[in-house]
């Protein structure tokens, strides 16, 4: 049973239209002319539509055309009511979108099959839909600590890399990687080291401006990456970072836990980075630098100012 819009200019024909309709359990709005059809249709969504092609304001056809060329994430079927012999009107409806016709005067029983039949195959392409929608989803987010992935970590990093040099803004790259990790693990087992991962991965979140991106890169090493910012400013954020997880108090069995990570910032400007992957190897490299150099802290990959050249 579904919610149906009825564009039908001729009060006794609507009539006979939503007591058929109604007869079959569906519930009816229903609209005078094109112009009340189409705002009925965006402000109710109906899960489908059946329309008379001859309408005042605005005819059947364009409404036809409006419906289907609204991006909507569900298909709403259109199913025209023609008049006996009109073929050019039926043809015209199709290449505007829409998916069935009956011709006036109609049997109620026809109606309605054909009304179920077309809920049918929207209820099939809903699913789809969510299906396809969960996919993606399922396919960009990190199960674990719900961040994103690396496979979506890597388009972001194209497709702001790309828009940094277009745009002359910078970009820049923290690569984040939790201190002795496989300790935690050792001394308090992989479950464990899940919560440790997924608490880690909620303080960066929440240090992080909404136009930041994080993302968990493999095991125990995020990313998070900053467009138009340079290396300066990138490592204020990374030591805000650092502060975050270095305060959080991971307990277990009533005893704290201390978890730090060390930084890698690399900026495109300031590194020279020529490519996506080498920004992302240069701050592998600055991250190297601060586990050499003791872990939890931040460290910047720099070229001699004489080697500066913009992304
Ligand atoms: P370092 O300070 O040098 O980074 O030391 P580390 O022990 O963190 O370094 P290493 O990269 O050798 O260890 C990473 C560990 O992370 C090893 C692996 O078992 C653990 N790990 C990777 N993925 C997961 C995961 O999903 N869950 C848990 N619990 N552990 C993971
Ligand atoms: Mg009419
Ligand atoms: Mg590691
Ligand atoms: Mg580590």
């Amino acid at each position: 049973m579904g919610r149906i819009l009825l564009v039908e200019d001729s009060a006794t024909q609507a009539l006979k239209v939503e007591y058929a309709l109604r007869g079959g359990g569906h519930v009816v709005i229903t609209a005078k002319d094109g112009e009340e059809g189409r705002d009925m249709f965006l402000a109710q969504k109906p899960d489908l539509v059946l329309m008379d092609i001859v309408l005042p304001k605005k005819d059947g056809l364009s409404l036809c055309k409006e419906i289907k060329a609204h991006p909507t994430q569900s298909f709403t079927p259109v199913i025209l009511l023609t008049n006996q012999g009109d073929i050019a009107s039926k043809v015209k409806g199709f290449e505007m979108g829409a998916d069935d016709y009956l011709t006036k005067p109609f049997d109620n029983e026809e109606l309605l099959a054909r009304v179920k039949s077309m809920l049918r195959i929207k209820e099939l392409q809903d699913n789809l839909h969510r299906l396809v929608n969960h996919l993606e989803l399922i396919s960009t987010i990190d199960e674990l600590t719900q961040v994103a992935n690396r496979r979506r970590f890597n388009e972001i990093l194209r497709m702001e890399y790309e828009r940094s040099r277009r745009y002359k803004h910078d970009v820049c790259l923290i690569m984040i990687d939790i201190d002795r990790f496989k300790r935690v693990n050792d001394t308090h087992g992989h479950p464990f080291g899940d919560v440790v991962l997924k608490e880690v991965a909620a303080r960066i979140r929440s240090t992080i401006r909404r136009v930041d991106y994080a993302a968990r890169y493999g095991g125990e090493e995020f990313t998070v990456l900053c467009p138009s910012t340079t290396a300066e400013n990138g490592a204020v954020l990374a030591e805000k970072l650092r502060t975050a997880v270095e305060s959080s108090r991971i307990e277990r069995d009533g005893d704290l836990v201390p978890v730090t990570i060390s930084l890698g910032v690399a900026s495109g400007f300031e590194s020279g980075a020529k490519s996506p992957e080498e920004l992302v190897a240069l701050a592998d490299e600055a991250l190297y630098e601060s586990k050499k150099s003791g872990r939890n802290r931040v460290s910047i990959h720099r070229v001699p100012a004489d080697n500066k050249k913009p992304v």
